[in-house]
Parts: C-alpha cells; structure tokens; sequence
C-alpha cells in the first residue's frame, strides 16, 4: 500500500532529521564569504522526489541558499550542451584532485597544466568561459534555461551573495590567472570569473536540488514527460564526474560508505542521484529518485556534516548503494 509506505517513509525521515540535526554543533559554517556566515547552523532539511511522484521533506524545507560549487554541475552540462562534449574535455580533464576544492596545486604542477576536473573551482572557471555569449549574462543564459528545464522555474541571482563573494575572492582571481598562462580560458578573465560568482550565487531550495538529481537520475530525461534536457552521455558522464570528484577530497570516502553521484556547496547544499533499480516494491524510491540536502554547518572539506550524515544512514538503510 504506496500511502502506508510513504507514511511510513516520513516518519523514518523525520526522527533521522531531528537526531542529526543534533550533530550539526560539530561543523562551522562557511565564513571565507561573509555573507555565508549569517547562515543558521543548526539547519537541516532533505527532499527526496521518487520518479514515480513520491516525495519525502523533512526538517528546514523552506530555506533559500546559494547554489555555490553545484552550480559547476550544470554549468559543465550547458557547456557540454553549448560546445560539444570533447570540446569542453578538450580543455578540462576528468580526473580527481584529491586537493582541497579551491587548490593552485595541480595547476603548478601537471604538465599540461590541464585543469583535473569540473568540479574544482580550476575547472569550473574554465568551464564558465566557455558557456557560449559575451557578457556574464548572455554567458548565463545557456545555464538558466537549463534549470528551467530542470526545475520549473527560472531562479535568479542573490546580488548581495554575489557581491559578498566578488569582493572576497583573491583564491579565485589567482586560479583564473594560473588558466590564463596556461591558455585555457576563452572569455576575457573579468567576465569569466563575474559568470562563475554569478552562477554560484543563484538562489535555489533542497526541492529543486532534488529535482536536478532526479532528472540525473533519469539519464537527463524529464521525468514527467520523457523529453530530453540533457543528452544522455553527458548525463552520465556528469554522474561519473559526481561520484569520483562531487565531495571535493572527500570523495572517496562518500563513495565508499553511501555509493551514490552528489555534489555539494559550501552554502550547505548536496545533490544526490540514485539511479533506478528493481529490487524491492516496498521501497518506491529504488525506483530512481533525486535528494537535495541543507545542512550550513560544513567539515573541515567544505562538505554538510549533518547532510553526510543524513544521506549515509538512508543510503545504509535503504539499501542505495551502486555497489
Ligand atoms: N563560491 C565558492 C568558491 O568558489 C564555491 C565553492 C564551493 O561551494 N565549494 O569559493
């Protein structure tokens, strides 16, 4: 009986949002952008979409953040989709760094000095001056659309996020400056790096995260109507990409005990994709299913504490894991 199931499932999520939220004293918001800072720390919220229309929320559901580091998910896609995808890979490798999100490490010493991957600031500004337009707006639009598509909606940018992390971002403007010795960067490095604190600045909530990893989930199509938003090998290629390098140098370890695509933000946000499989009727979202995830009280890799620990124990018990 789906109703008794979905009862069911609720209320196993919510005793587990009100433990771990318990946990969140154990991390620190991130403070490197001041307006980051102001988040409330013990916040915790999870949304989980079903392809099958199932949904779970529990804890804070209504908080609006900044997307953050999950914008260079969909940033790569609009570009993959914009250029090409050896295009884009031409210019950023898929590897992982292991090195803090934001590191210079791998740019100084790979000959190539080819960034690793997209889901490192390097990559990712790279990825942001190939978006196809001139100024960082026309530059955005290609990632808009996307989420559109993604989401339901168009979401917009916080302009004092934005500004907050303009003005605080000498680790950046050093990356950009590093790609462009290399030669790696298409767009002027003013405009690139304003599309990349512009992307990381739009606001969204943990049910559109949800709904990105459902369309994942999916292989890129929507999951209503079946139609295209991603081509299929982009898609999977982005849930490889997620898997390997989505936790910064915590990747590994979130592969090993909850064995699912995520990218995370350091605003608090992960995206996570369970793909679909047949195993047992009882639990619909094995069905395939999207998680977003708010949780601002970060460890010491700029990953959720609380969202760690949440997606951990329900990939444990429901049994998510792709191994
Ligand atoms: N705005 C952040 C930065 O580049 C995004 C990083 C993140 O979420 N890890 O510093």
């Amino acid at each position: 009986n789906t109703e008794l199931t979905k009862e069911w499932l609720q209320d196993y999520v919510d005793s587990w949002i009100n433990f771990y939220k318990k946990q969140t004293v154990d991390g620190e918001v991130a403070t490197y952008i001041p307006i980051l800072a102001e988040a409330d720390q013990h916040a915790l919220g999870i949304s989980i979409i079903g392809k099958n229309g199932v949904t779970i929320k529990s804890g804070d559901t209504e908080e609006k953040f900044t997307i953050q580091s999950i914008s260079k998910v969909l940033t790569f896609i609009a570009a993959c989709m914009d250029r090409g995808l050896s295009y884009v890979l031409n210019r950023v490798d898929v590897e992982p760094t292991g090195e803090a999100f934001n590191s210079i490490m791998h740019l100084e010493m790979k000959q190539p000095k080819k960034p690793f991957n997209p889901l490192v600031n390097s990559g990712a500004i790279t990825v942001s001056s190939l978006l196809s337009g001139k100024t960082s707006d026309q530059k955005l639009e290609s990632l808009f659309i996307l989420m559109e598509k993604m989401i339901g909606y168009r979401p917009e940018v916080n302009v004092d996020a934005y500004e907050s992390e303009r003005d605080t971002s000498m680790r950046n403007r050093s990356i950009g400056y590093y790609l462009l010795e290399g030669g790696y960067l298409e767009s002027d490095l003013g405009i690139t790096l304003e599309t990349y604190f512009k992307q990381c600045s739009i606001e969204i909530t943990i049910d559109d995260l949800a709904k990105i990893g459902l369309v994942l989930s999916n292989d890129g199509l929507d999951p209503n109507t079946e139609e295209e938003i991603i081509p299929r090998s982009v898609a999977r290629l982005v849930k490889a990409l997620m898997l390997t390098c989505g936790m910064y140098d915590a990747s590994g370890k979130f592969a090993a005990y909850v064995g699912i695509p995520a990218k995370s933000g350091v605003s608090g946000g992960i995206v996570a994709v369970v793909p679909p499989r047949v195993r047992d009727e009882e639990l619909p979202f094995l069905d395939g299913c999207g998680i977003g995830v708010f949780g601002p009280a970060l460890d010491l890799q700029g990953n959720s504490i609380g969202g760690i620990k949440l997606l951990r124990h329900i990939a444990n018990q429901w049994d998510l894991s792709l191994f």
